[in-house]
């Protein structure tokens, strides 16, 4: 089989390329290991930056997302010298994020695409991808008998993840510069209505908790916990007291209970590869670089990243000159940087770091966190920092 461009992965990267390869008059197909189902119920982002939008915009890619998305400006932090609440949308460029289920986002840009007349091949993984030196590199995969089926292309887009087949496919001269912030958060999808009415930051010495509304029937809450502790290790009960504690319920009264109906551990880590093009195979979203999940910047990078490759992919196709694919490299990777800055930024601010903690005898840097919480409650300039990176991507 062949296409000009076989697109790896069909999440946010990988379904946003697809759509605008093929507005472009592009040739391409999408290789999805997981089911059409999986991808269309897989609960993760949510908070879409104000770029986001508009670049789905500009493509007639938004529809789902004004019908049932919901703007979103504020954020309060709950903290032992008392909380505050930052109004970002009325602050730095004065943008909101619009909340909107990624698995909503998903589904519809799978939706357009096939009406488009798009192709995609679902529980299809690839295994690697060859020849990325030449002009005529390929993708091996298996058909469901389990025969080697070879896909030839012009170019690859690893829009696969972290542990796709573009990332083990890499030549030896890629680097990936690789950050472990050292701290665990157990995710939580709870069946109960939001809270509050902002993004809820809790910083207690007994660690981080969070509060993102999904809907109005469906709230994400994490809990920092230690470093290896299985998923499964704490009972409802459990989690709902010790996110009441965190959340300081004495003083703000208690959260809105549900089941749990999803639950994972995500260590807190941050890698980039450079750079994202490797002759004919080209990196986007999660496969070019992971984001820590505390600022919110992974579903947002991979749009952005999606909407440029999708220009340098045409126009190098049509020049038979892969000139621009190198400028997406370098302009995406000056947009991953600023990122990865902004979140570590969020990192520090949110927990106590390795060897940072009380326990550990250094109150030096609840110190320095302390202080940086402060100057983000009583400085304006330091508020509208904060909003512009914020919602920005
Ligand atoms: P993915 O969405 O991971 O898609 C990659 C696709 O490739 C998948 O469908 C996978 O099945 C497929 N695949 C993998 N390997 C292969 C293979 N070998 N062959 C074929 N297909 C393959 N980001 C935000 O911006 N805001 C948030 O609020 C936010 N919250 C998050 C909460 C959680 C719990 C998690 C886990 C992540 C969150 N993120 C958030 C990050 C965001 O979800 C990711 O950054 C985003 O999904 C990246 O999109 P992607 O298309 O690059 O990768």
């Amino acid at each position: 089989e062949s296409a000009d461009v076989v697109v790896l992965g069909a999440g946010p990267a990988g379904l946003v390329l697809g759509n605008l390869l093929m507005a472009a008059g592009v040739e391409c197909v999408v290789l999805e290991r997981a089911t059409r189902s999986h991808i269309r119920t897989r609960a993760r982002a949510g908070f879409l930056a104000p770029n986001t939008v508009r670049i789905l915009d500009r493509h007639g890619l938004a529809d789902g997302l004004h019908r049932g998305g919901r703007s979103h400006g504020t954020c309060e932090f709950r903290t032992a010298d008392g909380g505050f609440r930052l109004d970002y949308g009325g602050l730095g460029r004065g943008e909101q994020h619009t909340v909107y289920p990624q698995q909503n986002l998903v589904s519809d840009l799978l939706e357009r695409y096939e009406d488009d007349g798009g192709r995609i091949r679902f529980s299809t993984e690839a295994f690697a991808v060859h020849d990325t030196d030449s002009a005529r590199p390929y993708v091996t995969t298996r058909d469901p008998d389990g025969r080697p089926v070879r896909w030839d292309a012009r170019y690859v887009a690893g829009c696969d993840g972290r542990h796709g087949a573009a990332r083990r496919s890499l030549p030896p001269d890629a680097v990936r510069h690789h950050h472990d912030h050292g701290v665990s958060w157990l995710g939580l999808l709870a069946q109960a209505p939001p809270s509050l009415d902002a993004v809820g930051y809790a910083v207690h010495d007994r660690g981080f908790a969070g509060h993102m509304a999904r809907g109005p029937h469906v709230t994400r809450y994490y809990l920092q916990c230690r470093r290896g502790s299985p998923a499964d290790a704490w009972s409802e009960e459990r989690i709902w007291d010790e996110l009441d504690l965190r959340m300081r319920a004495e003083e703000y009264g208690p959260l809105r209970r549900g089941p749990i109906i999803e639950r994972g551990v995500v260590d807190l880590a941050c890698d980039v590869v450079e750079p994202l093009r490797h002759g004919s195979l080209l990196l986007a979203g999660d496969a070019a670089s992971l984001t820590a999940p505390a600022a919110a910047k992974g579903a947002n990078l991979a749009v952005l990243e999606a909407d440029l490759l999708a220009g340098a992919l045409a126009e190098a196709l049509r020049r038979d000159d892969g000139a621009a694919l190198d400028r997406y490299s370098a302009q995406s990777l000056a947009y991953i940087w600023r990122a990865q800055e902004f979140t570590q930024w969020m990192t520090g601010l949110l927990h106590a770091l390795p060897g940072q903690d009380r326990s550990g005898g250094s109150f030096f840097h609840a110190g320095l966190r302390h202080a940086r919480l402060d100057s983000l409650r009583t400085s304006r300039a330091h508020q509208d920092w904060f909003a512009e990176n914020y919602v920005g991507v």
